[in-house]
Parts: structure tokens; sequence; C-alpha cells
């Protein structure tokens, strides 16, 4: 099955196409359709994101496409960054100015209230205009200082539960294995194994 995917992130085409590798998808770049529409994450959940993403990219493509939309949320405070994640220290922020801006807001919130959680929500829209969606979350805990350097984003601050090492200093099977994408994309398999022609 052929399916765009509707990001630019690297990093995360990176895993998307590790995690999905023996699932029977070939994955298309936006790259390959040229003038693709840029949509703008202004939903105020996660699905609502991943399914405009998607949406605009099936109908754009006039095939299947797979979006991403995925953050943190930190229980003390309400659930930021959230839909924010990839902005939060700003609009040309970057994975370093956002972890520095989530320590600062972080520094006075004491050690046993520092959970959090990642969410992901995978949309597989189609261009006959069918959506389905996919959850996966990761709960764990906010570090107060970065720790590794694999993988993009949060991971040197966010500790897996009940692990003492962050995803930074994971390899990319174990962070797989773990992560709120991994699960998220794991619930589309078992969509597309049961639902193949
Ligand atoms: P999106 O492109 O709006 O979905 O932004 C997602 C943002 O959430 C990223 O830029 C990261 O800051 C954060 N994020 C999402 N998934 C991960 C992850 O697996 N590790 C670390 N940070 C993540």
């Amino acid at each position: 099955m052929d399916i765009v995917l509707a990001t630019r992130n690297k990093k995360k085409i990176e895993e998307i196409k590790r995690i999905v590798e023996g699932m029977q998808i070939s994955l298309l770049a936006l790259d390959d359709f040229p003038g693709c529409p840029e949509v703008k994450e202004d939903g105020v959940t996660f699905e609502e994101n991943a399914v405009k993403k998607a949406e605009a990219i099936a109908k754009y493509t006039g095939k299947c496409a797979l979006a991403d939309d995925s953050g943190l949320e930190v229980y003390e405070m309400k659930g930021a960054p959230g839909t924010l994640s990839a902005r939060y220290a700003g609009e040309a922020a970057d994975d370093r100015k956002n972890i520095e801006r989530l320590l600062y807001e972080m520094h006075s919130i004491a050690n046993e209230k520092r959970g959090a959680r990642f969410v992901c929500c995978i949309a597989l829209a189609s261009p006959d205009g069918n959506v389905r969606t996919f959850l996966g979350h990761v709960e764990g805990r906010i570090g107060k200082e970065p720790k590794g350097v694999n993988g993009f984003g949060y991971d040197p601050l966010f500790y897996p539960e009940g692990l003492n090492r962050t995803f930074a200093e994971m390899s990319d099977n174990e962070k797989d294995t773990l992560s709120h994408r991994g699960r998220a994309l794991r619930g589309l398999q078992r969509y597309l194994t049961e639902n193949k022609e």
C-alpha cells in the first residue's frame, strides 16, 4: 500500500520509516508532490491537527496520507506544552531552545511532581474522505537536565516510567518499543492487517 507521509520533520520521518518497516507499507515523501499545501497546525487537540494534515495531503495527492501530530504534556503545567510542543520557545524555536524553556518553566517543580506523558495521534486519510486515527501514549517524568544524544525534541529530558534512562539515552529499538509513536503505529498496523482486501 502506497502512503504519503504528511510531515517534513526529518526525525519523525526516520522514526516512522523504522517502525513501519516490514508492515507492507511503502512510504512516499511530500517532496515527491511539488506544491503540496502547508497545513496550519491550529487545532486544540493532537487529533484535530493530525486529521487536518492527513486530509489535506490525501486530497492534494489523490493518495492515502499519514500524518503524525505529537507532543509532550506535563501534568503539573495543565498539559503544556501540548500541541504547542514544537513551538514552545517561539516561532523560531529549535529542540535546544524548547528544552531550555521547559526546564525554566519547571525549575520550581519538585521531583515527585514532574510527571508527564508523550502523546501521538496518527491519522490515515484516503482521497475519498475516509479518516482513521490511532493514539499512543507513554507515561514518564521530566528530568532536571538534558541527558543523552539520541532521538529528538524533548527526548533528553524524558524518563519513561520505571526507567532511569531518558529516551535520548536509549537505542532506536528501545525507544520504538516504548514510545507514543511506536504504540500509535502498531495500532495502525493492526488496523491494516485486519482490513486487508
Ligand atoms: P508536531 O510536528 O506539531 O507534531 O510537533 C511535535 C513536537 O513534539 C516535536 O517538535 C517535539 O518537540 C515534540 N515531540 C513529539 N514527539 C517526540 C518524541 O518522540 N521525542 C521528543 N519530542 C517529541
